[in-house]
């Protein structure tokens, strides 16, 4: 096989399915370990020794030393029982193992354990932090220096703070309203449908459906128009983060005699769940998360969209946000971006309906990374398509990847007001690492706090920028995973050199599966492949011509699964996969053809079953040596390993005779 820069580096950046570059990882983690260790003689050596020779002699010093290396020794074996991530063999969930760089990165700052809450707690990681916002932000298509990013634990926390952001800045003017009428002062601000107005003469709907840029044009004026101490105080009398919500609506309904029914949020139908936890947290309410249909091919369809769109706007129901999804947990679906922002500017104009768009691009936003070249120029599908598929001759399936309409949601991205990108998926770095990224660093403002201990000093040239704890959702949080991702982008760079061929390395992988279980011959079973991903996650289902009702279909599936996975006790897969299970209503646009190909009844019966939904099995390719030709051929051993099983499966999947 041809090589490259790249491919040759591929096999430093892990340890290796049989860790093969252990030595490697070794001498990285020794060289961390003894310069910590210099770091600590080298501090005051005038304070001399606290722990001496002599104390090591002593028998409670041995005991100790006994009991530490024996419980050590038996967490060792514990976690010997761990998730094979590492190995080919491992196709589960969106998980595989970590960049040397980020586990180098983690070790070495761990050891000094600093705090990224604040400046002072962690004065180098908490800059580190701040390079990576910046970096992912760019990655995104924002302007570096407009935009606003960190670090969370995690994707959920990530998406909570985005809507905690966006619920203020929607309700933002309503504050300003009431803040500016209070201190006697004029504003204008961009109305829905294009024309400026006076605020003082805007009514409730049109003050709830401002642009959120221009919302915050209208920070800017309003901190502009009154002494700053005078602007805080009445925007803490008005605003919906100080009055809650009851107090908030209540006044509402007084000021305007007008209560609007409760904002909702509109999420894709393949969101993933984390998004009913927050709506719930913020008060908001999961009975307001609307769910948009998606397509046959699991992205947010714009048509319904917009139907969804207008009829909320006939009722007057104000929206908060839009949440589009780049790489849904169960398919690695990315939704048409550029097209929902299409149906957001038409709302504006048409209905003059605005709200905030947010991609929650927890897994798929490290593929970004795939359209830019080293100079920081976008690269063209069809430049992309050249280096997935090499030299060799390109079958029919993984040349179509990707797909101009691709390059353009994720071209699109740039034009979200936030983005959430999780680097412990497709950054194969370490937990906890997610990310957010704000197109608009002004907003970060909206959710600030002022705890008197923490507030930088002034004058001393510390910089509030870098008191993480200020603006957001999370206090204290590891340095170290700042350090993890802040290496690991030194060494893969977020374009085609680095992540971007990482992530190409992955869906020419996912297709190589999709095509060996595309040829497969499965006699007597039938193998259902669900449409190629977006990504690298290839969903299908198996059945058999006895099976006569969905019911069966889906305890074949359950049955294969049960054998190809560790969620029962002692189970030793050859194979590990996962699975996951359509529902109605969130994907009746999907499920149509796959029903028909099972002919095991239509749409109709589907939605009947109401929570049996259909059992889809699911492999997530995060290794990137699949699709090497040198590396055992990981694709035809699951294909043939699914079948064995489902023999063994299919006795218990036939519905018992009456
Ligand atoms: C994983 C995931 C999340 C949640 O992220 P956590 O890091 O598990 O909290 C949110 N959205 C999508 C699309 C995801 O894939």
């Amino acid at each position: 096989m041809t090589t490259s820069p790249s491919s040759d580096a591929l096999r430093a950046w892990f340890l290796g399915p049989r860790a093969e570059n252990a030595e490697l990882l070794e001498r990285l983690l020794t060289e961390a370990l003894r310069d910590h260790v210099f770091w600590r003689r080298n501090f005051h050596p005038e304070d001399g020794l606290t722990i001496r020779e002599m104390d090591k002699r002593r028998e409670g010093y041995d005991q100790a030393v006994a009991t530490l290396t024996q419980e050590l020794m038996g967490l060792l074996a514990e976690l010997k029982r761990g998730v094979p991530f590492f190995s080919g063999r491992y196709k589960g969930h969106m998980a595989f193992e970590q960049t040397i760089a980020s586990q180098v990165g983690y070790f070495a700052a761990m050891l000094y354990n600093p705090n990224n809450v604040a400046i002072e707690a962690s004065p180098v990681t908490t800059r580190l932090e701040l390079e990576v916002g910046s970096q992912l932000a760019r990655m995104m298509g924002y302007d570096p220096e407009r935009s606003w990013g960190h670090l969370t634990s995690g994707g959920t926390v990530a998406n909570f703070e985005a809507l905690w952001v966006a619920r203020n800045v929607i309700y933002f003017p309503l504050a300003a309203r009431g803040a500016a009428d209070e201190l006697g002062v004029e504003l204008e601000v961009e109305c829905p449908g294009g024309k400026r107005g006076r605020l003082g003469e805007l009514d409730l709907w049109e003050l709830v459906n401002i642009h959120p840029s221009h919302a915050m044009d209208l920070w800017d004026a309003l901190w502009q128009a009154a002494p700053r101490k005078d602007v805080q105080a009445a925007l803490h009398r008005h605003s919906l983060q100080t009055l809650g919500y009851q107090e908030y609506i209540a006044r509402l309904d007084r000021a305007f005699g007008d209560p609007l029914p409760p904002s909702v949020v509109l999420v894709a139908a393949t969101a993933h769940y984390s998004w009913e936890k927050i709506v719930r947290a913020l008060g908001i309410g999961s009975n307001q998360l609307v769910f948009v249909p998606v397509d046959s091919h699991y992205r947010m369809d714009p048509d319904a969209l917009w139907e969804k769109i207008r009829e909320l706007s006939d009722r007057r129901v104000p929206i908060l946000a839009c949440i589009s999804v780049c790489g849904t947990t169960e398919e690695s679906a990315v939704d048409r971006l550029d097209r929902v922002l299409e149906v957001r500017e038409r709302a504006r104009k048409e209905l003059g309906v605005s709200f905030h768009v947010h991609s929650d691009a927890c897994y798929g936003g490290y593929a970004a990374a795939v359209t830019w070249d080293g100079e920081g120029n976008r690269r063209s599908a069809e430049a992309i398509r050249r280096s997935v598929n090499g030299d060799g001759p390109a079958d029919p399936v993984r040349q179509g990847w990707p797909s101009q309409e691709w390059v353009r949601s994720m071209e699109a991205l740039a034009g979200a007001d936030s983005v959430t990108i999780d680097p412990h998926k497709l950054g194969y770095i370490p937990y906890p690492a997610g990310a957010i990224v704000f197109r608009d660093r002004r907003v970060r403002e909206l959710v600030a706090i002022d705890p008197p201990y923490l507030l930088p000093t002034q004058g001393l040239g510390s910089s509030e920028d870098l008191f993480l704890g200020r603006f957001v959702f999370e206090g204290s949080k590891p340095g170290a995973a700042a350090a993890a991702v802040w290496l690991s982008h030194k060494v893969l760079p977020l374009d085609e050199r680095g992540y971007g061929y990482l992530v190409e390395r992955t869906v020419a992988g996912a297709r190589k599966l999709y095509t060996t279980l595309s040829e497969l011959d499965a006699d007597p079973f039938r193998l259902i492949l669900l449409p190629e991903p977006d990504i690298n996650i290839v969903c299908f289902l198996v059945t058999h011509p006895s099976l006569k009702t969905l019911s069966e279909v889906n305890r074949l599936n359950e049955g294969i699964y049960a054998r190809m996975s560790l969620s029962v006790p002692g189970a030793q897969p050859r194979y590990i996969i996962t699975r996951t299970r359509f529902q109605t209503p969130m994907y009746d646009g999907a499920v149509d053809p796959v029903l028909e190909r099972l002919g095991v009844g239509s749409v109709e019966d589907w939605k009947a079953g109401g929570t049996e939904g259909l059992v889809v099995l699911r492999s997530t390719v995060m290794d990137p040596f699949l699709a090497d030709p040198d590396t055992p051929d990981h694709a035809t051993g699951l294909a043939r390993t699914l079948l064995e099983e489902a023999a063994l499966a299919l006795g218990e999947a036939k519905e018992p005779p009456a």
